[in-house]
């Protein structure tokens, strides 16, 4: 085929799958051509115009556009014709606006280029009417190479389970390997997202080599999440200084990360303004992923459209599903079908039949083809292609499974089975093989015990420094494994979450919003414009808008009551501790209110919540749930010398629904859950200096005061207990510090009473394995008892 393919002189245009391997082929033969390799876009793109970085900035700054709109918009500008619809029209009106400012790239020397040269298109399975009409108007006379239609008979394998599917696949594999077959030539096709990771997994259980892409954005990345926060306040140099250092460039994929990062940061040097570099940069990394390491002997990922598979070739169709394939398109495009059959470009229904004969073709034209699809995952059901009773295909059910493929997976799948039988019930008619052809008996025996690292190598590994914070002492004292895991190796990678920017949005309005001249849309508007909501999200942003605007108006009311004169709002506030290394323990407190008086320092704390509000102290003791008294440390230790606490307090910003209670109104309700949560000093006048309302507060939640002093439910408490939290809170603090820097990371999670609180909201359990015997009892209190 390549010789009736390639001639001197020519441009040759491929798909880019296609592309490595056919100029190896060229590459390899004995005669030099003189050939340009090209896809039909970068041909098409050369014939008509192209954009770059700086078209798409221009619509992002111009029409304060969304990174992902500006480039519909640049990938439909071939389709810019006037008076054909108010979407042709608009794409007429910014193509102009970018011809006028030069930002639109015309490929000067594609005329030279194709000057006296055949041009011949080869590996697609259609190609669009569009295409095909510029080729037309510019009087290329491309020679069209159709792929050739064989027409083998295939059968289709069915499996109740995904993973029942891909094991019938790696089985197939391995009966392949053991006959000879090249492992090169073994490929996979339409691993689509519900396969990665069972694929990912069982490859490797079952020792066989497989290239597949890694599926995590590197936006994903801590590397990436951190930078962005970073570059937030610093210049780049400093950015990447910071970064370069404290991150280990020697390990590949950190390096990989940062090379991505500067590659960005160089396309876009041209944009001054910050706050759009920042967005343009977390969505182009959004859409870049992790390198692949592709190994040379190994079954590798292929496109079944597109693409000319060689006889020599064995290959696996996997998740022959409806939906899945053939891809379905809707009239769900930027221009709909009305627009695209005046524009003579494929309508969706014709897209659908052309993917659909592509498809057919290819599976007819493969020699050496598995298909199987699955039934069923953990998550979702699935149905069988369409593409089985239109191609006529037999489907072969009930596949009998050979147990003499990977000793390490039929231990797992005994172990699967006998959890089913003993926790439900279920005898799998598979159990007894498994069973005795097993090799040992360690079905739930385990050792988990964590066997420690070198505490010289890991501190070495700190550079002179560790940071700890009130969350990261919770975590140490919740469990040292936890910590370990989570902060030590940081094995979590961090995706905010909607709720988690909810409450970033309304902590960043909330520090503006009591200071002179505050604009609440302007800054409402400020704050959320670095996010990329989606159109529910918006929807529920729109309504929590007018949440927050209640909630700062609530808090103006209630600083009517308050006679502190002075605000410090999401203070960083760091205290250096002695040790041979950088020790330093920091925090951001929210709120801080104070007056200066006669040398002293009045203050009260709040911290906002919009989630769950932890209002028990009890566990402070533990050096657990101290957020709070760890601020007042913070507040006494690094800010105020002579500090006297009138309170500290949480604030539930956030609230679900309200249980109706007749004898108020709705407004009434809300207004009384803004209420303060936590303690106040127990002499009244300096409870005063805060809240002029003491006797049966406005501010904070049941506070009240009587001929009798404060009632018993107030939760009040003396100058003294309130500087024995702090000495509590500075000793656990010491502690925890010695403890790290002791490499102590044991599995100890701790129960208080009944409550496990070391491994609540842990995320780590299927790596710990957790024993009853790690688990470390301490005995509850009460009422802050141990003040
Ligand atoms: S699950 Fe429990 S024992 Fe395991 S790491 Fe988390 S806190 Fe520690």
């Amino acid at each position: 085929m390549l010789n009736e393919l390639i001639e001197n002189n020519m441009i040759l245009v491929l798909p880019n799958n296609m592309k490595e391997n056919v100029i190896k082929e060229v590459s390899s033969l004995d005669k030099i051509y003189n050939i340009k390799f090209m896809s039909l876009k970068e041909l098409i793109d050369s014939l008509t115009f192209t954009y770059d970085e700086r078209s798409i900035y221009y619509l992002i700054k111009k029409y304060d556009m969304n990174y992902d709109v500006a480039n519909i918009y640049l990938n439909n500008l071939k389709y810019a014709v006037n008076n054909l619809s108010d979407k042709t029209n608009k794409l007429t009106k910014i193509k102009n606006e970018l011809i006028e400012n030069n930002l639109l790239i015309y490929d000067k020397n594609i005329d030279k280029l194709i000057d006296n040269k055949k041009i011949k298109i080869y590996g697609y399975d259609y190609i669009s009417k569009f295409d095909l009409d510029i080729l037309k108007k510019k009087g290329i006379n491309a020679q069209i190479i159709n792929k050739n239609v064989l027409d083998f008979n295939h059968e289709v394998y069915e499996f109740e389970d995904i993973k029942d599917e891909i094991y019938f696949i790696l089985s197939k594999i391995i009966d392949l390997l053991n006959n000879g077959v090249d492992i090169n030539n073994i490929k996979l096709c339409n691993v689509t997202s519900e396969y990665e990771n069972d694929i990912k997994r069982m490859f490797k259980m079952f020792n066989i080599n497989l290239n597949i892409k890694d599926n995590k954005s590197i936006k994903s990345s801590l590397i990436a999440k951190d930078l962005i926060d970073i570059l937030e306040n610093n210049n780049i140099d400093e950015t990447l200084d910071f970064i370069t250092n404290k991150y280990d460039m020697t390990i590949l994929s950190n390096k990989y990360i940062v090379d991505e990062i500067i590659k960005i940061l160089n396309k876009y040097t041209f944009v001054k303004e910050k706050n759009i570099l920042i967005y343009i940069l977390k969505n182009e990394l959004s859409k870049k992923h992790l390198k692949e390491i592709k190994r040379k002997n190994a079954v590798n990922i292929i496109d079944l459209k597109d693409n000319i598979i060689s006889e020599n070739d064995y290959v696996f169709l996997i998740g022959f599903n409806m939906g899945n394939i053939p891809k379905i398109y809707k009239d769900e495009d930027y221009l709909s079908d009305i627009e695209k059959e005046k524009l003579n470009i494929e309508k969706s229904y014709e897209k659908n039949s052309l993917e659909k004969n592509a498809i057919i073709n290819s599976i007819k034209s493969i020699k050496n083809l598995f298909i199987t699809y699955k039934l069923k995952t953990n998550f979702d059901s699935y149905m069988p292609s369409l593409l089985i009773s239109d191609m006529n295909l037999n489907v072969i059910k009930d596949i009998e499974k050979k147990y003499n493929y990977s000793k390490k997976y039929n231990e797992l799948l005994l172990s699967e089975k006998l959890d089913n039988l003993i926790k439900f019930g279920e005898n799998d008619k598979d159990l007894g093989i498994l069973y005795s052809n097993r090799l040992n008996d360690n079905y739930l025996k385990y050792d988990n015990k964590f066997k420690g690292i070198n505490k010289e190598k890991f501190n070495d590994s700190l550079n002179g420094k560790l940071l700890l914070s009130y969350s990261s002492i919770d975590n140490y004292n919740r469990c040292a494994f936890r910590y370990y895991l989570n902060n030590i190796l940081k094995i979590t990678e961090f995706e905010e979450t909607f709720a988690q920017s909810i409450g970033t949005i309304f902590h960043d309005v909330l520090s503006k919003a009591f200071k002179e001249n505050f604009d609440f849309d302007l800054e409402f508007e400020n704050v959320t414009k670095a996010y990329d909501f989606s159109n529910k999200e918006e929807f529920f942003m729109k309504k929590l808008k007018e949440e927050l605007r209640f909630i700062i108006d609530t808090i103006n009311k209630q600083n009517n009551f308050n006679s502190l004169d002075k605000s410090l709002y999401e203070n960083k506030v760091y205290i250096n501790k002695e040790g041979n290394i950088k020790l330093t323990f920091m925090g951001i407190i929210d709120k801080l209110l104070y007056k200066e008086e006669n040398n002293k320092t009045y203050l009260v704390i709040i911290d906002y919540k919009t989630g769950f509000p932890h209002t028990n102290l009890n566990n402070t003791i533990y050096g657990i749930d101290m957020q709070l008294p760890v601020y007042l440390y913070l507040a006494k230790e690094g800010l105020f010398k002579n500090a006297e606490v009138i309170g500290f307090y949480l604030q539930k910003i956030l609230n679900n629904e309200i249980v109706r209670d007749p004898k108020k109104t709705y407004e009434q309700q809300k207004e009384e859950n803004l209420k303060l949560l936590g303690y106040t000093i127990d002499e009244p006048e300096l409870a005063s200096k805060f809240d002029f309302s003491y006797t049966d507060s406005e501010v904070v939640k049941s506070l009240k005061f009587g001929q009798n002093g404060f009632y018993a439910y107030s939760k009040v408490l003396s100058k003294e207990k309130i500087n024995k939290l702090i000495e509590i809170v500075k000793d656990n603090i010491d502690n925890a510090f010695d403890n790290i820097l002791d490499a102590k990371f044991d599995i100890n999670p701790k129960r208080v009473g009944k409550d496990n609180i070391g491994c609540s909201f842990c995320k780590y359990s299927d790596i710990c394995f957790m024993k009853e015997e790690d688990v470390v009892l301490l005995d509850e209190h009460n009422n802050l008892d141990f003040l």
